[in-house]
């Protein structure tokens, strides 16, 4: 057994409290190599943020727990190294989807974990998600439980269709199941094709397509029941078009990628959304990176030539979003 607390990490309830109470989210950034996690220190500490590292399942297995729980721990020493004297880092597990992962990763120095019942039947959903509680409670791990269902595909995680979370759900499944956060569903999608073009309009001015809005009726309703509550968006990448441009300009092929608008998600930190998670454009932030860099050097082959400027673009992203998007910067 490796606490958390061995390695310097900490858990959400206490950086949630205060993004609740200061109208702000905290960054959730999926990684699973050197170069994204060294990009999320740097720019956390830089901007003075909380930040929660996450790693999914395919994640991890690609990674290795083992390797992963020494990379957080470099990171916390990362962050020190670099100037920070208290870093807030959480090593989070992004849809655990059964007891025995959730366990193995608190076991393994994960300071919060997901279990992710969503696709369940809601008593079993419940029955699940206090299961992972009761475990997680005794070393001091906090859960995020999820109800509701996004669509789009992440790593195993795929559904075709969306189900809003219901409002009138909430106040006894937070409370059955004694999870310490939600990740709701209100129209943000998994990857970086949430919404096909059928579901869209095109901007007649640039011809680009528009998302449909968030159901922020839905995130209000949820507030007025759960006072205080925090609540989580996944899929909340925004697929910034030059990004897209960039990779399509040099081979890429990815037609009609399209994300949450970054107004809306500006909106949306500022409720008791205190946490967003963020994978998909940070992918699209190394590949743009790395694709132009060949295009450009054919003749590179060290892979730090051209991992440096796709290290720089995503810190470059991830400082964006703490500064322009979650207002999580300056909270240290
Ligand atoms: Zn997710």
């Amino acid at each position: 057994m490796t606490s958390y607390k061995e390695l310097g990490l900490v858990n959400t309830r206490e950086m949630f409290a205060k993004a609740v109470a200061g109208g702000y989210a905290i960054p959730a950034f999926n990684f699973n190599t050197l170069e994204q996690m060294q990009a999320i220190v740097q720019a956390a500490v830089e901007t003075k943020s909380p930040v929660i590292m996450q790693v999914s399942k395919g994640a991890r297995n690609y990674a290795n727990g083992t390797i992963l729980r020494y990379m957080a721990q470099g990171a916390v020493e990362y962050a020190k190294e670099l100037g920070c004297e208290n870093p807030q880092i959480v090593l989070h597990l992004d849809h655990g989807d059964t007891f025995e992962l959730c366990k193995d990763c608190i076991d393994n120095g994960f300071s919060s974990v997901m279990i992710d019942g969503s696709s369940l039947p809601y008593e079993e959903n419940i029955a699940l998600t206090k299961k992972v509680v009761e475990y997680a409670h005794q070393f001091d791990v906090t859960v995020e439980a999820e109800l509701g269902v996004l669509a789009g595909v992440e790593d195993e995680v795929a559904s075709e269709v969306s189900h809003y979370t219901k409002p009138e759900e909430v106040v006894d499944f937070s409370t059955r199941s004694g999870c310490d956060s939600l990740a709701i569903s209100i129209g943000t999608s998994h990857g970086a094709y949430k919404f096909t073009p059928e579901q869209c309009t095109r901007d007649p001015k640039t011809g680009k397509l528009v998302p449909p809005p968030l159901a922020f009726d839905i995130l209000h309703e949820i507030e007025k029941r759960l006072p205080g509550f925090p609540i989580v968006l996944h899929g909340s990448s925004s697929v910034p078009q030059d990004e897209v441009d960039t990779i399509n300009a040099h081979g890429g092929k990815l037609p009609d990628a399209v994300g949450i608008p970054e107004e809306q998600l500006r909106e949306a930190s500022k409720s008791a959304v205190c946490k967003i998670n963020i994978d998909s454009d940070s992918r699209l932030a190394m590949t743009a990176a790395i694709r132009k860099h060949f295009d450009e050097k054919p003749g590179d082959f060290d892979p730090r030539q051209y991992l440096k400027p796709a290290r720089e673009n995503m810190k470059k992203m991830y400082i964006h979003k703490i500064v322009e998007v979650l207002g999580s910067n300056d909270k240290l």
